[in-house]
């Protein structure tokens, strides 16, 4: 039997207890990589993702780190290299969509718990990742998951925008400082993926949605994985510094149209 393609990898994924985490989480861990199950809050969650990995034969175990502190992120990368002893691809998947949220009304503590998730999170989690991977000398992979309102606007979500931005930004700016080094920064911009956060919206409509994507229906957790998988193996290896949309063909449309 051939092995699999992430076999003797090992992976983080920050946010991974529930939604898009959850499954990217499972699908890196169905490839044969040992996977850390991040979570902040949802530690029910995360040690199911992670009991669900072992029960079909892979490797897992959760971390719990807020990662908006720094102090907590060096503490998780410390408690995982002390489990696995390296570290070969990081997800940067967790995040906080505070809705939509009047630019007027955004008040200090909304700003900081969104940029400290979504871009100072991703920020120290890949500074720690890549201390990591220099210090092993065998490269890696880091995958950003941004998303589509980096680069097409919707009134009110102008913090969450901007991080995902920042984030774009900053997957550029890694793959220069640490090509040097075999580490390949990427970055997923996923349009809209249904996860329950967003279906358990009073009067949400799976079908009314999908029907605002070209592709005419919403998307999965599990659309994402094949794009993944291939950000975080070889095959790509001469891709860094780049940001892929997952999105069913949602920018490519004129407003409207
Ligand atoms: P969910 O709200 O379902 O999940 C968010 C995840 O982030 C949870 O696992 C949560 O963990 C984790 N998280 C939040 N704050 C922190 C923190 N401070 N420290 C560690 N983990 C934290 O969201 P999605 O699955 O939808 O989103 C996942 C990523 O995909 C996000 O970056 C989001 O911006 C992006 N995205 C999602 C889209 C969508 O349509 N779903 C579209 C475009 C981008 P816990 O519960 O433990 O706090």
């Amino acid at each position: 039997m051939a092995e699999k393609p992430f076999a003797g990898k090992v992976a983080l994924v920050t946010g991974a207890g529930r939604g898009i985490g959850a499954v990217l989480a499972q699908s890196l861990a169905a490839q044969g990589a040992s996977v850390a199950v991040n979570y902040a809050h949802s530690q029910a969650e995360a040690e199911a993702v992670a009991a669900a990995i072992r029960a079909a034969g892979g490797d897992a175990k959760t971390f719990q780190a807020d990662i908006g502190s720094k102090a907590t992120i060096d503490r998780m990368f410390a408690a995982l290299l002390d489990t696995w002893g390296h570290l070969d691809i990081l997800v940067n998947n967790a995040g906080f969509d505070p809705g939509a949220t009047p630019f007027l009304e955004v008040d200090e503590a909304l700003y900081d718990r969104v940029t400290d998730t979504n871009l100072k999170g991703a920020f120290f989690c890949t500074q720690a990742a890549a201390r990591a991977m220099i210090a092993r000398g065998e490269g890696g992979k880091i995958i950003n998951i941004s998303s589509v309102h980096a680069r097409a606007s919707v009134k009110h979500h102008g913090v969450y925008a901007a991080t995902k931005g920042g984030l774009e930004s900053l997957t550029r700016q890694l793959a220069l400082e640490l090509a040097d080094y075999r580490i390949r920064v990427n970055a997923i911009a996923p349009g809209f993926i249904e996860v329950d956060r967003l279906s358990s919206r009073p009067g949400y409509d799976r079908e009314r949605e999908g029907k605002t994507i070209p592709w005419g229906r919403v998307g999965t957790p599990e659309d994402l994985c094949g794009l993944l998988h291939l950000l975080a193996s070889d095959a790509s290896d001469f891709i860094t510094g780049q940001v892929f949309t997952v999105d069913g063909g949602s920018l490519c449309r004129l407003a409207g149209r």
